[in-house]
């Protein structure tokens, strides 16, 4: 007999994080990826402890983290002042079991495919091959449809179909053909590295600005022992008025920093130099911040949406990749439940499309970040003593019933048993 399949579709975060997830139950798969050539592409992002913990579960340990990546330290707000509105603790320091890791996707990205060729095969990731689409057959499999580099086309069968696709997914339009646009808010964001000197801690994610301009900027990389520089991630960001003025679909296109960098004219403080960080970049990168309404299921018989393909959202709440690592591990979880089957997706979905949909529309409302819209509603964002402002018991319940909400609360983390248990396979159906 042979052993069922699972076809992933997408190489990305989500897509890498199942391959190697299964290939550690014991299930076969293979991933069909539609770029011809897997490159370090994007900029910074954030793994937080819940996800490193997976992470680590899966041999992806601190000294591999440590290549593309740097342990976070901090996670401050500050008003345009240059006073703290909030500041705690991340990862290790904060009491978590587990490190938060700030990362270069791409380097992330690519040592997540190297692993998978490492332990799965060099041919476990089919590159240059788009799923167009699917369908489920009376006997409970699935075929997807795939489009090859050469134009070609042809068909391929599977236990199940993962739809690991991201934002654009075209296994969610064949499963939600009649879903809406992408939705857009009115933020842009600009995106960049810069080499410079960490600020704060060595390791800060820094938000500072308003509730409808600001920059985050923290380190995506250890610094340099004899420069004392590190890969510094910044992104600047800006609301417009009008949600309909512009078009806005695409991940990354490059920009001319003189585009957007007058924005940010005059933010320079004695600890900071906003305007010079924009402009030591080498290149920019425009990113609308674009999302999706949620939908009522992300599971169709065999087929199942994971990662931004079921539920991109606005990156406020650093969670976007940390959630797809998350859906991999409870996916494999799920199999080793259900087996390799249908009722292993229903029991994913019935655990996870509910309150991860809820997360999409809390990051709508500006994520952690909702701490400066309440700034400015109190007092126009003007103020010289943030406890006369919002207290502080007020301002440390506000993150926690975020950190609740995004499954990174401390201890329920801590506490929690391993998504899967060590050594855990899928029983032989
Ligand atoms: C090029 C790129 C750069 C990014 N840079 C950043 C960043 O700097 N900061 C940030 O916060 N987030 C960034 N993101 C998004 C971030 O990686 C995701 O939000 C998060 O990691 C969830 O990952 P995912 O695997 O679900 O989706 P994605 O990371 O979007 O991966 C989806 C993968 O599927 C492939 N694909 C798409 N359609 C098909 C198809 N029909 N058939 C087969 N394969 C398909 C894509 O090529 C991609 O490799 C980026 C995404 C991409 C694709």
């Amino acid at each position: 007999m042979t052993k069922p399949l699972v076809m992933i579709a997408g190489g990305g975060i989500g897509g890498l994080a199942t391959a190697l997830t299964l290939h550690q139950i014991g299930v076969d798969c293979v991933v069909f990826e539609s770029v011809r050539d897997l490159k370090p592409l994007g900029v910074g992002i954030n793994l937080q402890p819940n996800a490193v913990r997976e992470l680590i579960d899966l041999g992806i340990d601190a000294a591999l983290l440590d290549q593309v990546g740097v342990p976070a330290k901090e996670w401050a707000l500050v008003g345009l002042n240059g006073n703290d509105v909030y500041a705690e603790p991340r990862g290790l320091d904060a009491g978590y079991n587990w490190p938060q890791y700030a990362v270069h996707r791409g380097e992330f990205h690519m040592l997540l495919y190297r692993l998978v060729r490492e332990r799965i095969g060099a041919d476990a990731v089919k590159l240059g091959t788009r799923v167009t689409g699917y369908r489920n057959n009376p006997d409970g499999s699935v075929t997807a449809d795939l489009e090859h580099a050469d134009g070609s086309t042809s068909q391929h069968n599977g236990a199940l179909l993962i739809g690991a696709d991201g934002i654009h997914s075209a296994v969610r339009a064949t499963m939600h053909p009649a879903q809406p646009p992408i939705h857009w808010g009115g933020a842009v964001m600009w995106r960049g590295t810069t080499w410079a000197k960490p600020i704060r801690t060595g390791s800060s994610f820094v938000g500072l600005g308003t509730h409808r301009q600001r920059m985050v900027i923290y380190p995506i990389s250890h610094p340099d022992p004899e420069t004392g520089l590190a890969m510094i991630n910044w992104i600047a960001e800006v609301t417009y008025d009008d949600p309909n003025a512009r078009e806005n679909t695409g991940w990354f296109g490059q920009v001319e920093i003189d585009d957007f960098a007058h924005h940010f004219d005059g933010w320079a403080y004695d600890w900071l130099d906003v305007p010079a960080l924009i402009r030591g970049a080498d290149v920019a990168y425009e990113n609308p911040m674009i999302d999706r309404d949620p939908i009522s299921t992300w599971c169709d018989g065999a087929a199942l949406l994971i990662g931004d393909a079921a539920h991109a959202m606005y990156p406020t709440g650093s969670n976007g990749a940390s959630q797809a690592i998350i859906d991999a591990r409870i996916l494999g979880a799920s199999m080793i439940e259900h087996g390799v089957t249908p009722a292993a997706l229903a029991a994913f979905d019935a655990q996870l499309c509910g309150p991860v949909s809820a997360l999409i529309l809390r990051n709508r409302g500006a994520g952690p970040f909702g701490l400066l819209n309440m700034v400015d509603e109190r007092c126009g964002g003007v103020f010289d003593d943030i406890d006369a402002v919002i207290p502080a018991q007020e301002r440390a319940a506000f993150m926690a019933g975020y950190k609740k909400a995004a499954g990174f609360a401390i201890e329920a983390l801590n506490s929690a048993a391993p998504t899967l248990a060590p050594g855990a396979k899928v029983p032989a159906a």
